[in-house]
């Protein structure tokens, strides 16, 4: 089908099922909800369910019509077209007023390794009820004594006729107080070193073996979990990838979570990203006839630029991806440092002024983004290491 042509029907379907966003999509101070600037959602547990239901819905509604999974196989349930069908679709959505997606976050992640390394039962179970809304996802992958070296992870997995019985505590686990489905990385080989003793499972996280505690950040917020895994049964036929060949499967997660960092999940990442509203908040607070507020401001308006056509060569190579991620951490911080200059004490206090004390969680949430998906200096060791082909870093 013809990228036009399919854009046409996508306008018209859009238009019948969703009011476009107030002015076509561009920003006035003081519109909607002055929230959106948050970098990761962080709501408490009964908004949470409420919210996911109407995202839900919506994500139904739209997969039901066949714009769900666009570029997916037809006997999945995709409408079997190109990526730049699917590119071309989410650029109309993004006009519209819609429910947030971030719920959903990664399904674009767990869905494409289920399709890579899961078997053809496990895609068919599971992978539709991602792109449909009907299943959030986790990963969970980091531990207590394993982060930028998750190599070391403990969870251990031990066989048992045709069972793996999991035992372990994984943390920082994004969305896991709401998610059905988590993918595991836990220790198969005691005797094998480190990354080679490791597998992959996908996990029911509504199984009582499955105990997710809610860790409070400083946002005031709970985004991210403890998770503690005692005796949890998981049939073989739900390992993702070969028995020790979970490291495999962890890389390419990281993968595509990167390119998914990198595009701007997060709510305040894809809401900041074209400069207006923050060249909206300059204007409004009198700053824009300061020579270095605009300086500021033309600096950051420009680095996400930039990122941006970085981001569009993730198709390409691997290390423009990994480059996009540690530049979009930056250029979050340069424009939390521009909302602090020009709101100051506005932040420090809520009066309740629309657009102000809204930002704290749009600075207080940029510092996570120079660590989830692996810290600034290890992103740096890759960059030196694949990319430059300088000397590799002592291993401890
Ligand atoms: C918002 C957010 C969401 C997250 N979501 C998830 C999730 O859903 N699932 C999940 O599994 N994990 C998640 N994480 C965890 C994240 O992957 C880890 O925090 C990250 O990998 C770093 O590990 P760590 O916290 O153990 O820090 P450590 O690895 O202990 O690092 C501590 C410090 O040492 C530095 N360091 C470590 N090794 C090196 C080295 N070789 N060279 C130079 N410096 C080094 C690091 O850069 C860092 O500054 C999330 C984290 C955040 C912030």
């Amino acid at each position: 089908m013809k990228l036009d042509e399919f854009a046409t029907e996508c306008d018209a379907w859009l238009s019948a099922h969703a009011e476009h966003k107030p002015g076509r999509g561009r920003f006035h101070w003081g519109d909607g909800d002055d929230g959106v600037v948050e970098i990761w959602s962080e709501h408490d547990p009964v908004a949470d369910a409420r919210r996911l239901s109407s995202s839900r819905a919506w994500r139904r509604q739209r997969f039901d019509a066949g714009y769900g999974w666009i570029d997916g196989p037809p006997d999945l349930g995709g409408r079997g077209l190109t990526h730049s069908h699917a590119r071309a679709y989410a650029q109309l959505e993004a006009r519209y007023d819609l429910p947030p997606q971030d719920w959903f976050k990664l399904g674009p992640v767990i869905g494409p390794i289920l399709m890579a390394h899961g078997s053809e039962a496990l895609q068919e179970r599971y992978v539709p009820g991602l792109h449909r809304g009907d299943l959030v996802a986790c990963e969970l992958f980091s531990e207590p004594g394993a982060g930028s070296d998750l190599a070391s992870a403990t969870c251990s997995a031990v066989a048992d006729g045709d069972h793996w019985v999991l035992d372990g505590q994984k943390v920082w686990t994004s969305d896991a107080h709401i998610a059905d489905i988590g993918l595991v990385l836990a220790r198969t080989d005691r005797d094998l070193s480190r990354n080679r003793g490791l597998s992959t499972f996908l996990i029911d996280m509504h199984d009582p073996a499955v105990d997710v505690r809610p860790l409070r950040q400083m946002t005031g917020g709970s985004a991210f979990n403890e998770v503690f895994i005692t005796d949890l049964r998981v049939p073989d036929s739900h390992r993702v990838g070969a028995v020790n060949g979970g490291w495999a499967v962890a890389v390419h997660t990281l993968m595509f979570e990167r390119q998914l960092v990198a595009g701007g999940h997060g709510r305040g990442g894809v809401g900041i990203a074209n400069g207006d509203r923050l060249t909206e908040l300059v204007r409004h607070f009198g700053r824009a006839e300061d020579p270095l507020v605009r300086q500021h401001l033309a600096t950051v308006i420009g680095d996400f630029r930039v990122a941006g056509y970085l981001n569009q060569r993730r198709d390409l190579a691997a290390d423009a991806l990994i480059m996009a991620k540690l530049s979009l951490a930056g250029n979050l911080t340069a424009a939390a440092g521009l909302v602090a200059e020009v709101l100051g004490p506005r932040l420090a206090a809520d009066t309740g002024e629309w657009g102000t004390f809204a930002w704290t969680r749009f600075l207080l949430g940029a510092p996570g983004n120079h660590i989830a998906v692996g810290t600034d200096e290890t992103i740096k060791n890759i960059i030196g290491e694949r990319i430059l082909g300088l000397p590799r870093e002592p291993r401890p």
